[in-house]
């Protein structure tokens, strides 16, 4: 009986994977009219699943039965996994208070979308014209470019991160920094129009999760979230993430001494304000290391990235990407083929690398279709790769930072997690059924050959001259690369503390906003403090709007695996050592979801 209702639910779950998806990245009116529409029936339709007791009884009984010892272990977690689904779904509730939990979780369902069409639109409801030249000193070429207004000596800005990072990082012009800042921080809050105001939205979600936490019997939603993932309490989650602060804080804390000297000598900001830093730290990083992320930016022209990341992930898992053609739904979108060494299809995946207007902010990998067997034929995934760079300008291929080519790789990093896997069941097959805060660890793990000499020789050429990106130019790179790493690993930590409190200690109940919480474990944990008007939550879509909540820490969780697994290759002949790769392949990421992270984790690295 599993597998006609994995059918049935795949059919659903693809057909409406692809409207969430375009929800996603070309929203338009009359599509976010048909998602919003539809929304509660397809909610509706989880939550009754979810609730069967005729199916529940089904699995109960075959989880019972000895027919489920001669299960491969795959489909013995798919029954475990689809088991704890039903408790946490809400199917030994009493009848009477079924109605209650769909009733939520349609809410906050709406909840959720809204969230982030809030702040998509907040985001494009504000832009800012220059016309004058001084103002936009420090800028880079590139970056005025694509502001340049048509036909007119004007430049327009906008909070999209291609066009508002460089101009906090390099605008000589303080105001322009602080309005930018200003209207950045303050997004989607009480300050702006009230119907994009998610600050209402942020007070309804937070009860109505730990509603569902109590009527499920759990003291709050913390403790529902930790259920499928590794850590075992929200104790045990404070207690690594205060572990981790303590031993940041005293890096933070220098990082930040230094910048504020540097800023008060040499730039003449007191004191350093929040839209000094990233400027402040941009020439700090010049003078200590003698490079700009300007400079590096012109050695990873899009092509010669992708050909090299291609290249990488052919050597360590003897894969071939090539490009193919399937229907897309915006011009910038690109599909590829990923074959085996035998030539075989592994899989396929959409490219939409460019940030616009219709698209939500950040970058992240999606699955349009995973691997299954059907009857005799093996249905091979699809994945999407979504990002938010900078599209071409002035006719050169479009340029990325560093930073760009590390997310690049993050996500084609749980794109392989997705894609190459060798699960035949639908319900642990790629990234389907993996420990939340393990599913981190395949693309942070790809973060590390962003900084390897072998990679990168590879893969970065000059945008003009095609010169290899130059030796001494790396080994500055590579000395900057733990350059403020304190202040940024407090930065995390500080998110992930604020979003367990949130779902844990914290009574939505009380005359406490989620704000005031953020406040005091900032007084707690970081050593920057942003100002009082700073709206962060209303636009921390991970935990509000993605599956995050009470998960943020994730991140650095499955860090700390990353690294360690990472070890593995820096101890081979070569980071790029093929053996290392197929077993890191054939332990890790083709095991899908079919056994716990942690066995697949030590079954890599022992011990
Ligand atoms: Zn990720």
């Amino acid at each position: 009986f599993v597998a006609p209702l994995e059918d049935a639910n795949e059919r659903l779950g693809r057909a409406w994977g692809q409207v969430a998806h375009l929800h996603a990245v070309l929203d338009s009116p009359e599509l976010r009219a048909a998602y919003n529409d539809n929304l509660p029936k397809v909610t509706q339709y989880w939550t009754e699943l979810g609730q069967n007791q005729a199916l529940f009884a089904k699995y109960r009984a075959l989880g019972a039965s000895a027919q489920f010892a001669a299960l491969t272990p795959a489909r013995r977690r798919i029954v475990e996994n689809a088991l704890r689904d039903f408790r946490l779904g809400g199917a030994e509730l009493p009848a009477e208070q079924k109605p209650r939990y769909a009733q939520i979780q349609e809410e906050l369902a709406q909840l959720s979308a809204r969230f982030s069409e809030n702040l998509l639109d907040a985001t494009n409801a504000w832009s800012l014209v220059i016309e004058d030249e001084k103002r936009v000193a420090g800028i880079p070429q590139d970056v005025l470019q694509a502001a340049r207004q048509e036909g007119r000596r004007a430049w327009k800005f906008t909070l999209h991160m291609p066009s508002y990072l460089p101009v906090m990082q390099y605008a000589d012009d303080r105001a322009l920094r602080e309005e930018m800042y200003r209207a950045s921080a303050t997004r989607a809050a009480e300050f702006g129009k009230a119907e994009m105001d998610n600050t209402p939205l942020i007070a309804r979600i937070l009860p109505l999760r730990r509603e569902i936490a109590h009527l499920l019997g759990y003291p709050s939603y913390a403790e529902v979230s930790l259920v499928p993932k590794m850590a075992d309490s929200p104790g045990q989650v404070i207690g690594f993430l205060e572990d981790l602060a303590r031993r940041a804080r005293p890096h933070a804390e220098r990082d930040l001494d230094e910048l504020r000297a540097f800023a008060r000598e040499e730039l003449g900001l007191a004191p350093l304000e929040s839209w000094d830093i990233a400027y402040a730290s941009e020439k700090l990083r010049q003078k200590r290391y003698a490079f700009s992320d300007q400079e590096v930016k012109q050695y990873f022209p899009e092509d010669a990235v992708l050909a090299g990341l291609f290249r990488l992930v052919g050597t360590l898992y003897g894969v071939r990407v090539a490009p193919a053609s399937a229907a897309v739904w915006h011009e910038d979108v690109r599909f590829f083929d990923v074959h085996d060494a035998d030539g075989s299809l592994v899989g396929q995946f959409y490219l939409d690398l460019y940030a616009r207007d219709t698209k939500r902010g950040g970058a992240w990998m999606d699955d349009a279709r995973a691997r299954r067997r059907r009857d005799a034929a093996i249905q091979t995934p699809v994945a999407y790769l979504t990002c938010n760079f900078s599209r071409p300008v002035g006719g050169k291929p479009a340029l990325f930072t560093h930073d760009d080519v590390i997310t690049l790789f993050h996500e084609f990093g749980h794109g392989l997690h997705h894609l190459l896997t060798r699960v035949e069941d639908l319900g642990v097959s790629g990234i389907s059924g993996v420990e939340w805060d393990a599913v981190e660890l395949p693309s942070q793990f790809m973060e590390n050959f962003c900084w390897e000499w072998d990679v990168l020789r590879h893969l970065a050429r000059h945008v003009d001259t095609g010169e290899p990106l130059p030796r001494a130019l790396y080994d500055k790179m590579l000395a900057a690369k733990n350059f403020q790493s304190g202040l940024a690993m407090l930065r995390q930590i500080e998110f992930s503390v604020f979003d367990m409190r949130l779902h844990w200690d914290f009574d939505p109940a009380a005359q406490r906003s989620a704000q005031q919480l953020l406040q005091e474990v900032r007084a707690k944990v970081a050593v920057l403090v942003p100002p009082e008007w700073n709206r962060f939550p209303n636009s921390f879509s991970h935990i509000f709007a993605g599956g995050y909540a009470a998960g943020y820490y994730s991140y650095k969780w499955a860090e700390v695996l990353s690294a360690d697994a990472y070890g593995a290759f820096e101890e081979s002949r070569s980071v790029t050592d093929p053996s290392t790769g197929a077993r890191f392949r054939d332990e890790v990421l083709a095991v899908g979801g079919s056994r716990p992270a942690a066995e697949s984790f030590r079954a890599f690295r022992g011990g």
